[in-house]
């Protein structure tokens, strides 16, 4: 390839709402460019990347037996109402209309859409293991969308699922995908740990999350020292003793409020298991009445995290719960905490957790929450935008770091990552809401045994900058960079040999498949380098007159502090 041709477009300046490293470099270096809040389009530099994260994943899927498919993007809304999820699924999914009214949703991920198609095609036990698998554009609707590609609103996901006939052969499935992963992040050229996810639900260790080491990471993973022991915050957290935990903030009171609402109620009254599936219940009031009085009240639910389908905020009214609850009055509740009238929320957390809503909840002091003691609540709780984010980690260290590791192999230590893949046991949940069987050896029918393993393909190359980069800018593993090579000849207008030799070498890496970039763009040295180190070319070939004249051409990787010699004779082997 050569840079005349491509679309170069390098900026000095990085975008102001660029917050991490990996997003400031890749619109530097024009490798994606921004059309709304958390949608982006992929740059020519960028999808290559792109692209070749895509090839990887797909020959170890391949591999590993999975078949791909693809599946529509706009899916009817009547399979999400087979299971629940279009009523369930809180603003992250988007729903939309067609013109005759007929509601419909972007896919964030695929579950009902490929049981749909097991349920008609895979109708044996001889049919059985299936996995289907697709690389597809997704559509979140992210609360917060940022950090460029690493939490966009649209992106691309590789999403498989396995169908069997029982859970023995699902967690085969299961296991050959997580091997299939491994497979996958080495070849990566990454740092990363495969963390257990999954808190015990459903049973052993049937979730895993694959995290790119990361001081930027948005997660926490707690490992062992010693052994390959690692849990990411939700499963380290069920982890945590029930000895000494993080004091709370001084605002804060604990207050006994003996047989007064709490998590373990609400949990009950919704047929939820407190501890694993919910991360956090608030119960708030909202006057609605226009007299001030406070006498009417709505009660919201917001569940943090934990839900398996979102693992994101859910608000909304709860169905239900004016049975189980008596409306009170702000007044009432404030004086039952002794409190201002604000909001009433038991939380079934260890520690305080960011209130958030789909519309915006100005009035963010004096919580009361849960202090997940019995007959304990917490009041004066400050939640808002403006108040810093509870630092997970810092919170974790507190509760686990340092204990020995549930293995007994070590101790536990904490750092950040960034989910760049999850594999998780699905079990009957899908198959049974959408009725979706398999006839076993005796005829009889039998619910498909499922799980799911997603990769976050886009999110990959931002994670890969935030691990892999310096001040002048990205350095990219030679698996997933743009250009393996690229060929800087210096002062190619005036010199017919440097010319010669830069189209000679090219060529000749060009047949041997090597991903090869020639800058012929005529730009001077500095800024031709600048160029190629903030778009992060693994490796740099410099022809200059005088070195030919020598027979020699200047080698550098992009991680080397200075150029070496070779001889202009042997730099393709030594390059290839
Ligand atoms: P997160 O915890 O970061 O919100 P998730 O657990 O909701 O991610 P999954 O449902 O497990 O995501 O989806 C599979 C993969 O898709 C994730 O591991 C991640 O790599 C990727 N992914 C999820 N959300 C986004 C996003 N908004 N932008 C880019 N990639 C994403
Ligand atoms: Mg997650
Ligand atoms: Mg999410
Ligand atoms: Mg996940």
């Amino acid at each position: 390839m050569k840079a005349s041709q491509f679309l170069i477009s390098t900026l000095k300046e990085a975008p102001a709402d660029a917050e991490v490293v990996s997003h400031r470099l890749m619109t530097r270096a024009g490798m994606i460019k921004k059309l709304g809040a958390g949608i982006y389009t992929y740059m020519p530099m960028g999808l290559r990347v792109i692209r070749k994260v895509e090839a990887i994943v797909r020959e170890e899927m391949n591999r590993a037996g999975a078949v791909e498919c693809t599946m529509p993007v706009v899916q009817p809304a009547e399979l999400w109402q087979e299971t629940g999820r279009f009523g369930k699924m809180g603003p992250e999914l988007l729903r939309i209309k067609d013109r005759h009214d007929r509601d419909f949703v972007v896919q964030p991920t695929s579950e009902e859409v490929v049981t749909d198609i097991a349920r008609q095609e895979l109708r044996s036990y001889r049919q059985l293991p299936k996995n289907l698998y697709q690389i597809q554009t997704k559509f979140r609707d992210e609360r917060r969308p940022r950090f460029g590609l690493m939490r966009g609103r649209e992106f691309i996901m590789k999403d498989a699922y396995s169908f069997d006939r029982d859970p023995a052969a699902a967690q085969a499935s299961y296991a050959s995908m997580a091997q299939a992963y491994r497979r996958i992040f080495d070849r990566f050229g990454l740092r990363y740990r495969a963390v257990a996810a999954d808190s015990g639900a459903i049973g052993g260790d049937l979730s895993e999350e694959f995290q790119v080491i990361a001081a930027t990471g948005e997660d926490a993973i707690v490992y062992c020292t010693e052994s390959d022991y690692a849990a990411n915050l939700e499963k380290a957290e069920a982890l945590a003793p029930a000895g000494p935990r993080p004091a709370p903030s001084q605002a804060m009171t604990r207050t006994p409020t003996p047989g007064k609402s709490t998590c373990a109620d609400v949990a009950d009254l919704l047929g939820i298991p407190l501890r694993h599936t919910v991360k956090s219940i608030v119960l708030a009031t909202d006057r609605t009445d226009a007299s001030g009085q406070g006498t009417q009240v709505q009660v919201w639910l917001l569940l943090l995290r934990g839900d398996h389908d979102m693992n994101e905020v859910k608000v909304g009214k709860v169905p239900g719960l004016e049975a189980g609850f008596r409306f009170a009055t702000v007044p009432e509740i404030a004086d039952h905490f002794g409190t201002r009238p604000g909001y009433l929320g038991p939380v079934g957390l260890k520690r305080p957790v960011k209130i958030v809503a789909d519309r915006e909840v100005s009035l963010m002091a004096d919580w009361v929450c849960g202090a997940n003691e019995e007959d304990m609540h917490l009041t004066g709780v400050n939640w808002g935008r403006d108040l810093p984010e509870p630092d997970l980690v810092a919170d974790l260290r507190n509760v686990v770091e340092g204990d020995l590791s549930p293995d007994g192999k070590g101790r536990l230590a904490i750092e950040r990552g960034i989910e760049v893949g999850h594999v998780f046991y699905l079990g009957t949940k899908y198959s049974r809401a959408m009725e979706a069987t398999f006839l076993d050896e005796s005829g009889k029918p039998q619910y498909l045994e499922m799980g799911c393993y997603g990769i976050g393909i886009t999110r990959l190359p931002a994670a890969a900058v935030e691990q892999n980069h310096d001040e002048r800018g990205m350095i990219w593993p030679d698996a997933i960079a743009p250009f393996t090579v690229v060929l800087c000849p210096i002062g190619m207008d005036r010199s017919a040999e440097v010319r010669e030799a830069a189209q000679k070498l090219h060529d000749e890496l060009q047949a041997a498949g090597v991903d090869v970039m020639l800058d012929d763009r005529g730009e001077r040295p500095g800024a031709m380098f600048a160029d190629w180190e903030l778009i992060g070319v693994p490796h740099r070939v410099v022809l200059s007159d005088r070195g030919l004249k020598e027979g020699q051409v200047e080698y550098q990787h992009r991680r080397d502090a200075a150029a070496t010699r070779v001889s202009a004779a042997e730099v393709r082997a030594f390059l290839l």
